[in-house]
């Protein structure tokens, strides 16, 4: 459903990614793992529509989307969950959820909607009135995830979700992924958690320096022993 193809992202002279192709299917949990630097975050913001690629195309359900402005890069239906979060601090929980409601492909109806979504991350619901700048990082994290649900999402798209949270609320993070998984959310997911990640996906990508290194499913990856350097290496 989601093709990327020969795809290079540059940043003045630095170059981010190049040349990377990649596939997502209908359904299928895909994990992008790599190093710092190796060019993941570029690559989630580059399909949101962020950033514009000087090379290679990014198609939906075969329509080129690289170009088009986020807004309707959302709307199309991928939704992007971005490192650090950026939730609103000083508006409250449900005020942040409410946002999404301009970003919904269809009109729907919100407020099962929001239901649905409170069910999957029942945490949120008590802490509804509460400023979001209140939360923890883990509670941060939940609500970051449950406006992207929000939008209606056919894609969810997520950067290291995990980053900066105590083990245990890691947990928590990789059970919610879990449970969007059973759900069949299509998810691409950028990690640093190379286990947990490998434990949660069907395949996985592995970025070094802007290139795709190797690609696999889990079985394949996981005792790819050059997974560890590619990681924990200089990119
Ligand atoms: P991290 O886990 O640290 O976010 P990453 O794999 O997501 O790493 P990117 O953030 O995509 O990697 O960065 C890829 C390359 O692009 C790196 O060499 C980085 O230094 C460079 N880069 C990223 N953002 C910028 C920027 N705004 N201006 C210049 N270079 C950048």
């Amino acid at each position: 459903m989601l093709r990327v193809d020969d795809l290079s992202v540059r940043y003045g002279r630095v170059e981010a990614l190049r040349g990377v192709s990649l596939e997502l299917r209908d359904r299928e949990a895909v994990g992008i793992l790599g190093a710092n630097g190796a060019g993941k975050t570029t690559l989630l913001a580059t399909i949101a529509g962020l950033l514009s690629p000087a090379r290679g195309t990014i198609e939906l359900d075969g329509r080129r989307i690289d170009g088009s402005p986020p807004e309707s890069i959302v709307r199309g239906g991928i939704a992007h969950v971005p490192e650090g979060r950026r939730i609103f601090g000083s508006l409250t929980v449900g005020e942040n959820m409410r946002l999404a409601r301009n970003a919904r492909r269809n009109d729907g109806n919100f407020a099962e909607d929001l239901e649905g979504v409170m069910e999957l991350l029942p945490t949120l619901r008590r802490l509804l009135d509460t400023p979001a700048g209140k939360l923890s990082g883990g509670e941060q994290q939940q609500l970051a995830i449950a406006r992207a649900l929000l939008c209606e999402p056919r894609v969810l798209m997520l950067d290291e979700p995990s980053l900066g949270l105590a083990p245990q609320v890691v947990d928590t993070v990789f059970e919610v992924l879990a449970s969007l998984r059973a759900r069949g959310v299509t998810l691409l997911l950028v990690e640093q958690n190379v286990r947990r990640t490998l434990r949660l996906v069907d395949r996985a990508y592995v970025l070094r320096a802007g290139n795709v290194e190797v690609s696999g499913s889990r079985e394949e990856l996981a005792d790819f022993e050059a997974l560890a350097d590619a990681y924990l290496g200089a990119a």
